[in-house]
């Protein structure tokens, strides 16, 4: 297997893919978090890449591995998330997969994402960037017993109780107060 670890963004040729296809490991991927709001690298990123040409259509299994930072949706503290997915795409040069290729596609292979790629050019941080996006999770929670923040007081009710619940019951005021906050 061939170790990359390249300083500038990774493309791959596919006039470079030999017969017998190419077998890629990739390490210090941090960067493809860059920019993704909520998200960011708590340590290495590091990702695998196996690419066979079929006549000019490329196969690509890969597998990507980081350990991610992310914002809890209840009470917004930073998390520890693992990702480990693997994953299948279907290349198609851009002017087959924008005639028939697509449809054909479509109809056979419905589980197999198919894209296209343009001027003999992949681009494998894209890849590895979608394929983290797609495994995130789809609600953000530090844990599924999360108390998150108290409506009121904006307590984090994991660390602390507040003292709001033992004031009255709901009551015209509560309307009032929450007007405030939101308002404010
Ligand atoms: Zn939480
Ligand atoms: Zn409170």
């Amino acid at each position: 297997m061939n170790k990359t670890n390249l300083g500038k963004k990774i493309h791959i040729f596919t006039e470079d893919i030999p017969d017998e296809g190419l077998n890629l490991s990739f390490e210090n991927l941090e960067r493809v978090l860059t920019d993704m709001e909520g998200c960011r690298p708590l340590g290495p990123v590091s990702g695998q890449l196996s690419i066979q040409n079929v006549g000019g259509r490329i196969h690509l299994h890969g597998k990507v591995v980081a350990r991610v930072g992310l914002c809890c949706d209840r009470c917004l503290e930073e998390y520890t998330q693992d990702i480990s997915t693997s994953f299948f795409y279907l290349l198609c040069p851009r002017p087959d997969f924008d005639q028939e290729v697509s449809r054909e596609m479509a109809l056979d292979e419905e589980d197999v994402e198919v894209y296209w790629y343009e001027d003999g050019e992949i681009y494998c941080e894209d890849i590895f960037r979608e394929q983290i996006l797609l495994a995130l999770p789809f609600r953000n929670l530090c844990s599924e017993g999360c108390k998150g923040l108290c409506p009121d007081c904006g307590a984090d009710l994991n660390k602390q109780e507040c003292t709001c619940k033992q004031g009255a019951p709901d009551g015209p005021f509560t309307v009032l107060k929450n007007l405030q906050i939101s308002g404010g």
